[in-house]
């Protein structure tokens, strides 16, 4: 293939070897900085040292399909679509999952470099989101594309390879573990070990991160075990960049329960019924760990609401950080303003935002402090290489805090020799 690949705006190098890029799903950098202090994750500590380390901004909302999308297509969700894991289709007034391939707008730039004989892997913990990751990829010669959910399902078809499982070696792991994200990892380092993949996008559940904080023996447990696969991806002779979806944080009140702002509530008591619909952008099939509570939400106005009526009111209630209307949050998000509601609502780092308190099952937290996301205060994340990048790399992240959907850029383009 060509020395160099063209795509959605940015000239990528083909990689020399390996690069193994890692979205830990829920990697708040204070788990790093826990991490660091209790000295469990040794080849990270080495990666910040010998190589480049940052703290980047991250997609606004900070939920995964959009994060996702925007690391693996280098662009903003203004450009890739994917503003949410949910959006209210205005036409027939459902609610639309907005994990469909025919929703994203733009290629992977795995999938372009598949394209072009490179030979790359996309896997996933959570089969929602393999079908965007996996768009467009050419699986005719060599490249894989899987979840660690449904490595029980491949085809080479549909996948790129058959009976995943008895080629890791592992059974399917369970939907709500460690094991999940892990799978992932170890799966990943068998086809670095087999196939030597040009290029390889390991994406991980948060479901670890939702329940334990940095610093607990659980979270210490999950980090120490990824770091020792990072260090193997490095041995076997590969490129290693971590980065991350989102961050988390604990959102509950000194009791221990939810500090939730039930905001389709509050709007119906002030402005009646029927007059708004809340949409929780956070909400999936997969919510028994967040009560589908996050820190962003977007208010869709009806019988003659106004925007400002929603930001007028919102303003007064403790917990919310920031509301804007929709030109306004498209603009500062760099949102499709297409998928966007008539007002964004966003809650500060201790708060998250619910619609209406029936509708919110609170019991998959079984007595845990709800920790969640999608909000400003989630929207740090690392950016931590392996190798180092050059002095023009370097500067450019001393002037400006870099873009999470940078990381594939500096990854490639930085590290060249
Ligand atoms: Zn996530």
């Amino acid at each position: 293939m060509a020395a160099t690949l063209e795509h959605n705006g940015t000239t990528y190098r083909r990689p020399d070897g390996p690069l193994a890029v890692v979205c830990i799903d829920g990697g708040d950098p204070a788990y790093f900085a826990s991490g660091l202090k209790d000295g469990i994750i040794p080849n990270i500590a080495r990666f910040m040292k010998e190589g480049f380390s940052t703290v980047a901004d991250g997609t606004v909302p900070s939920f995964t399909c959009p994060n996702n999308m925007s690391i693996v297509t280098g662009r903003p969700a203004s450009v890739h679509g994917i503003s949410g894991n949910f959006y209210l289709d205005r036409k027939t007034g459902e609610a639309v999952v907005m994990t469909g391939p025919e929703l994203l707008r733009a290629d992977s730039i795995m999938a372009a470099f598949s394209r072009k004989g490179a030979k790359v892997v996309s896997i996933t913990a959570k089969d929602k989101l393999r079908q965007q990751l996996g768009k467009n990829m050419d699986l005719s010669r060599g490249s894989v594309s899987f979840s660690s959910q449904h490595a029980d399902r491949c085809t080479m078809t549909e996948n790129g390879i058959e009976d995943a499982l008895a080629f890791v070696g592992q059974p399917l792991p369970d939907m709500y573990s460690a094991d999940l994200s892990l799978f992932v990892l170890d799966a990943g380092i068998k086809l670095l070990e087999t196939r030597r993949p040009d290029l390889l996008y390991l994406s991980l559940t948060d479901f670890i991160q939702h329940a334990h904080a940095p610093g607990t023996p659980e979270a210490n447990s999950f980090y120490s075990e990824m770091d020792k696969r990072f260090g193997r991806l490095v041995e076997l002779g590969a490129t290693v960049a971590l980065t991350a979806d989102h961050g988390m944080n604990d959102k509950s009140k000194p009791d221990g329960t939810p500090n939730v702002i039930w905001l389709q509530d509050v709007l119906d008591n002030e402005f009646g019924p029927d007059r708004s619909t809340v949409i929780c952008p956070i909400t999936d099939a997969f919510v028994g760990h967040h009560g589908a509570l996050g820190g962003f939400v977007r208010v869709y106005c009806r019988n003659g609401l106004t925007a400002r009526d929603v930001t007028g009111l919102v303003a007064e209630i403790p917990g919310i950080e920031a509301a804007y209307e929709r030109a306004e949050t498209a603009r500062r998000f760099e949102l499709p303003e297409d998928r966007e509601g008539d007002v964004a609502v966003i809650s500060d780092a201790g708060a998250c935002i619910g619609g209406r308190e029936v509708d919110h099952d609170l019991s998959g937290l079984k007595g845990h402090r709800l920790r969640t996301h999608g909000g400003l205060s989630e929207a740090k994340v690392p950016i931590v290489i392996s190798a180092p990048v050059s002095d023009a790399y370097a500067k450019r992240a001393e002037k400006r805090p870099l873009k999470s959907y940078e990381v594939f850029d500096y990854a490639l383009n930085g590290t060249a020799a």
